[in-house]
């Protein structure tokens, strides 16, 4: 084996480093060099009988709404802030375990995507467990930032770049130019809103009541943002809220866009709001550039085009919208000069 090769083995063999992105609603690992490893829900299962861990991630997910009492399923960064701190930890340290399976001992250096609006106390939390795992090195970006790396978008020219991630508990808003946010806004409505939003008008409209899960397949299957070319509808069970007993509605895309204009109205006013705050030359550069959605919520049917029409200017989905703020972590592995330029610590 010559002397590169045999070097490069065992760069290969040191280097485990690892890009995470803490979602509200998903958790996303990335390996450098082998690509997006994992991504679960991010929810944690406790027993409160035996106590202690009774599940995490897709395994955790499957459990909700199905299990006995004693079970307690928790989505640990819900609002976009960790609301269980104890929870938050075991979720990612099984996370970080499972991603780096045997490779757990090589010491890796660690980015991780945290909600842009965590307070100082968090992010320590949250690098403490990047340091419990044995990492070398904790780096912390904000979502919105590795969102529009891993988007494509060029955030260190100077000129406003807007992008708009729609996740499960919060729609972020960020202008980012010459590698830094010049404006940032974190609202607490996105996909977990709009599965609440479709609850309480299935409730209010047809009596009937469905659970969350329920609520977020009539969304994927029907829900829309702007009129769609060819009508759609679903059958959906719940249980009358009433009488008390198992229940049938066919309900319609129109349907799921009046429970959804409430919520969408939100982010739409907070984008303009966004636009209206941002210096004139940036404005300007958003105008022409457009803006970029990011995040589960950005595959909403037509949410690009609502957008285009009601704010007037060019509004891309991105390529990967699930998994942009893990593939910019990821980039940032690979690109240290990057990472010190944005990095959040
Ligand atoms: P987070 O970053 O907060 O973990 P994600 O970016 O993973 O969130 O997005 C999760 C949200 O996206 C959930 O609310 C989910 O319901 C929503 N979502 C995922 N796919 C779709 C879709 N096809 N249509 C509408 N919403 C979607
Ligand atoms: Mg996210």
């Amino acid at each position: 084996m010559d002397h590169a090769r045999r070097l490069s083995v065992s760069m290969s063999f040191f280097s485990t480093d690892i890009a995470i992105d803490l979602g509200t609603a998903n958790t996303c690992v990335f390996a450098h060099g082998r690509g997006i490893v994992l991504s679960e829900p991010s929810i944690v299962a406790f027993n409160t009988l035996k106590g202690g861990v009774e599940a995490v991630g897709q395994e955790a997910h499957e459990m909700l709404g199905r299990t006995p009492g004693y079970i307690k399923a928790v989505r640990p960064l819900r609002d976009g802030v960790i609301a269980d701190f104890d929870a938050a930890e075991k979720m990612l340290v099984y996370f970080l375990r499972k991603a780096m399976g045997r490779s757990y001992l090589k010491r890796p250096r660690l980015v991780i995507g945290v909600p842009s609006e965590i307070t100082q106390v968090e992010k320590r939390a949250v690098r403490d467990s990047g340091f419990r795992v044995k990492a070398s090195e904790v780096h912390l970006v904000e979502e919105p930032m590795a969102a529009a790396i891993g988007a494509g978008m060029p955030v260190t020219d100077a000129a406003g770049n807007m992008i708009i991630d729609i996740g499960g508990g919060t729609t972020d808003i960020a202008v980012i130019s010459m590698a830094g946010s010049v404006y940032g806004r974190s609202l607490r409505v996105a996909g977990d809103a709009m599965d609440e939003a479709i609850m309480s008008y299935l409730r209010k409209t047809f009596n009937l009541y469905i659970g969350e899960r329920t609520a977020q397949q009539i969304k994927f299957e029907i829900g829309s943002a702007d009129p769609l070319d060819e009508p759609l509808e679903m059958v959906v069970k719940g249980r009358h809220v009433v009488e008390g007993v198992p229940a049938t509605v066919t309900i319609t895309d129109e349907d799921v866009r009046t429970a959804l204009a409430d919520p969408l109205q939100q982010i739409i006013r907070a984008v303009r709001d966004a636009l209206e705050r941002v210096p004139p030359e940036l404005c300007a550069d958003i105008y022409d550039r457009g803006i970029v959605l990011t995040g589960g919520g950005a595959l909403l049917r037509n949410l690009d085009r609502r957008l285009r029409n009601e704010l007037g200017l060019p509004v891309l989905v991105a390529e990967n919208p699930l998994t942009s703020v893990v593939l910019g972590a990821g980039i940032m592995l690979g690109d240290l000069g990057l990472l010190r330029r944005v990095a959040a610590n």
